[in-house]
């Protein structure tokens, strides 16, 4: 899950990470009174989506009055923030993050996350702030100083001082660099993160190290742990089909192609995903229905596919293993009847009581074709699109 930076901000700061002081506003009344209260002499409006790339965007503007403050803010919020991570259509500005203005001397990059590879949290920092880490990595590689932290030792001092002295701080910013990663890095693991990200990370004119940007990605699955950041949720920054899978219990991701997929098991899922791919279409989703695989499920799995627009053809793959084909069938069937699929639908049942499922389906009267065989399933549906 994704906080706004307003929000990540607040949680750093709890950890002691050096942040600039700042509200939220919803109006550009309240964005004056946030400026008010903080004192000039230079204010940044930012706007709050989850999305990067907002300053080149027009959304993040520096002012050194409060009538400048207004006249951002008026113009920020309600806008249609286009960045390269919001896509195309584009992202709402609903709220303002009124702060205090840094005046910046250099600006950094310091981020936290896993590495699967080696299993172990990686600190990745670099001088060249303030631009995209991607864009580094691919052209000056050697400019990332990456330490990795042993999750079952934890980040030792030795290895805080190894980036900020990479990063070539000197005197009582080296020691606020210091401070700041600790204190980075307790934030990440204590809020079971799976990402904590400081692009940029500035030294100031007056020489203090702060973090003017904040983005961090919560792990869902230790959500539970963290009432209160699990309340920081904002619907209105989700794919609303991935909302409405959720209150199924579906596990959807929307993609970006064509053939609608609904296939019981994560595993199954990314291998229909693969085998679709290699017959030469595109999935539109992954959507694991879990194992009960029931009409109900079905029925919310074939809604949520069908409000996608680009979906051309749907390719169901289930698997009977203690769920039973025919039942699955049965559901299919159900599901079917209640829901109007206007594109051509493939149903691969294997597993226990395959041949008595298929046999209700060919039997059902619902518009649809069969496969028994994996690449004849993924085959069948590519053709589909064709026709
Ligand atoms: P992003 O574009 O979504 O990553 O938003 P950022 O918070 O990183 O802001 C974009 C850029 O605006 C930063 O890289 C800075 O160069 C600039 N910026 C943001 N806040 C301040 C500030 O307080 N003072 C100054 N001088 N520049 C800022
Ligand atoms: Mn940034």
């Amino acid at each position: 899950m994704n906080i706004h930076e307003y929000q990540a901000k607040a949680l750093l700061a709890k950890y002691g990470v050096a942040v600039p002081e700042g509200g939220i506003a919803y109006t550009g009344q309240e964005a004056v009174g946030v400026a008010e209260r903080l004192g000039g002499p230079v204010w940044v409006v930012k706007a709050q989506i989850h999305a990067g790339g907002r300053g080149k965007g027009g959304g993040v503007k520096l002012t050194r009055t409060l009538d400048g403050v207004r006249q951002k803010a008026d113009a920020i919020l309600g806008m249609n923030l286009v960045t390269h991570q919001t896509g195309p259509q584009g992202q709402t500005v609903r709220a303002l993050l009124i702060a205090a203005g840094a005046e910046i001397a250099k600006e950094y990059y310091v981020g936290i996350t896993l590495d699967r590879g080696k299993s172990m949290d990686v600190i990745m920092a670099s001088t060249e702030g303030g631009v995209e880490i991607e864009t580094v990595a691919e052209e000056t590689p050697e400019k990332i100083i990456k330490v990795w932290i042993d999750p079952t030792i934890g980040m030792r001092p030795y290895q805080a001082r190894q980036i900020a002295f990479g990063l070539g701080f000197e005197g009582t910013a080296l020691k606020q660099a210091i401070r700041f990663i600790t204190a980075l890095y307790k934030a990440y693991v204590q809020s079971d993160a799976s990402l904590a990200e400081i692009n940029p990370l500035v030294l100031t004119e007056q020489g203090n190290v702060i973090a003017v940007d904040a983005k961090i990605t919560l792990d869902d699955n230790a959500l539970f742990r963290h009432k209160d950041l699990a309340e920081l949720r904002d619907l209105h920054e989700e794919d609303p089909l991935e909302v409405e899978a959720d209150e199924h219990d579906l596990n959807y991701i929307k993609l970006d192609g064509n053939v609608g997929c609904m296939v019981n098991g994560a595993g199954l899922a990314m291998a229909s995903m693969d085998l679709i791919k290699l017959a030469g279409g595109e999935p539109a989703n992954f959507l694991d229905v879990g194992g009960g695989a029931s009409a109900e499920t079905v029925e919310a799995g074939f809604r949520i596919i069908l409000k996608d627009p680009n979906v051309k053809a749907i390719l169901v793959n289930i698997f009977g293993g203690i769920v039973r084909c025919d039942r699955v069938a049965r559901g299919v069937v159900e599901a079917a009847r209640n829901v109007d699929i206007n594109v051509p639908l493939i149903v691969r049942l294997q597993g226990t009581n395959a041949e008595e499922g298929r046999h209700i389906l060919q039997q059902s009267g619902v518009e649809l074709e069969t496969a028994i065989l994996f690449k004849e399933a993924a085959d069948k549906v590519t053709q589909a699109l064709a026709n």
